[in-house]
């Protein structure tokens, strides 16, 4: 067991990486919550990924961490990326250029589902114009990728040189960031004394459970990561998230099989669509808020956190299991999603 930690420390080692984290963020658990008898005698914990210090903090900066560690290895001077209005991804790269003395341009695509002014301007988006950020705003139905691309041409003429992030930062790279994270999450839990039957986390571009997956798979844990899917139906978010664990795997240890059965993708809490907001995030949300005071976004984690309560409520498991929530931060999305908590 540490043998294989320190093996995974060595791979990930090989890659560069740029400090943005002060450190481990905390794991705690969830005690009033856990209380409830509903809950089945599970305890719940969360791990506080929403307490990183950059920018509002929040999942992204660990992929961050090692995005930027390429581009400085690129000798870049822009950071290009794209995402939905109220990116999370977007807002934090902004910071992360700010703080790094790069440019930064965000190219933005509107939502089908939401339209209100608070979507359109508030949120992340009051954010990213203070972090300094270049926006480029897409009309419906543009392809971000075919922008993006024209962009860097653009910039490049210009002498610059752009380096360019898929969504949500989860490129193979970008994702190394949550396999570090799983070797955090292990050696908390060795600390602790406590051993997770699961890794619970929202799945969108899929690099968070990916990288995790890729981290637990190669310390030979028996926690288990489920991922709720919030942008992809299952099928898609399945197939994606064995994809991408397969390239992270692919970068720290060539010789790694995965087990398919390993990959586990809820679609049961995405509602109509990325960003729809539904009843059962809505009621996740405010339990957890009124219970223990702590903050859920309405795309990503609010979804994710009521996946984890129907389950329990369900009796999936067992009584003192204990299970770990991934909060990946996101709070500026709560401001942006007014009209559905009123
Ligand atoms: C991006 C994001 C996620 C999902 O992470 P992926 O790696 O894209 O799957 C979860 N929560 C929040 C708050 C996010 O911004």
């Amino acid at each position: 067991m540490s043998n294989d930690l320190s093996n995974l420390d060595a791979a990930l080692a090989r890659y560069p990486r740029v400090a943005l984290l002060e450190g481990k963020t905390p794991i705690q658990r969830l005690s009033r919550l856990s209380a409830l008898p509903e809950l089945n005698g599970c305890n719940l914990y969360v791990k506080r990924d929403d307490l990183t210090g950059l920018g509002g903090g929040g999942n992204k900066l660990r992929k961050l961490e090692f995005l930027l560690g390429e581009a400085l290895a690129e000798g870049a001077d822009t950071l290009v990326t794209w995402g939905g209005l109220q990116s999370n991804h977007a807002r934090l790269t902004a910071a992360v250029a700010a703080r790094q003395g790069l440019a930064c341009e965000l190219i933005l695509v509107p939502s089908a589902v939401r339209t209100d002014d608070d979507f359109r301007h508030s949120g992340n988006l009051i954010l990213d114009g203070l972090f300094g950020a270049n926006i480029h705003r897409l009309p419906d139905g543009a392809n971000p990728d075919v922008y993006a691309a024209e962009l860097q041409d653009r910039l490049r003429q210009q002498g610059r040189n752009p380096f360019f992030m898929p969504l949500g930062g989860s490129s193979p790279r970008g994702s190394l960031g949550y396999a570090a994270c799983a070797l955090e999450i292990l050696r908390q839990a060795m600390d602790l004394g406590l051993e997770f039957g699961q890794i619970i986390v929202p799945n969108g571009s899929s690099g968070t459970h990916s990288g995790l997956l890729a981290g637990t798979t190669l310390t030979r844990t028996s926690t288990l990561v489920t991922g709720y899917t919030v942008l992809g139906t299952a099928e898609q978010a399945l197939a994606a998230t064995v994809d991408k664990t397969r390239q992270v795997l692919q970068l720290l240890a060539p010789s790694a099989e995965l087990d398919e059965g390993s990959v586990r993708v809820d679609g049961s809490q995405r509602g109509d669509a990325y960003g729809a907001p539904t009843d059962a995030m809505l009621e996740a949300t405010r339990l957890l808020a009124s219970h223990e005071g702590l903050l859920v976004d309405p795309v990503y984690g609010g979804k994710a956190f009521a996946g984890l309560l129907a389950s329990v409520r369900r009796g999936d498991f067992p009584a003192g299991s204990n299970l770990l929530f991934v909060m990946t931060g996101g709070l500026p999305g709560i401001f942006a999603y007014r009209s559905a908590y009123a």
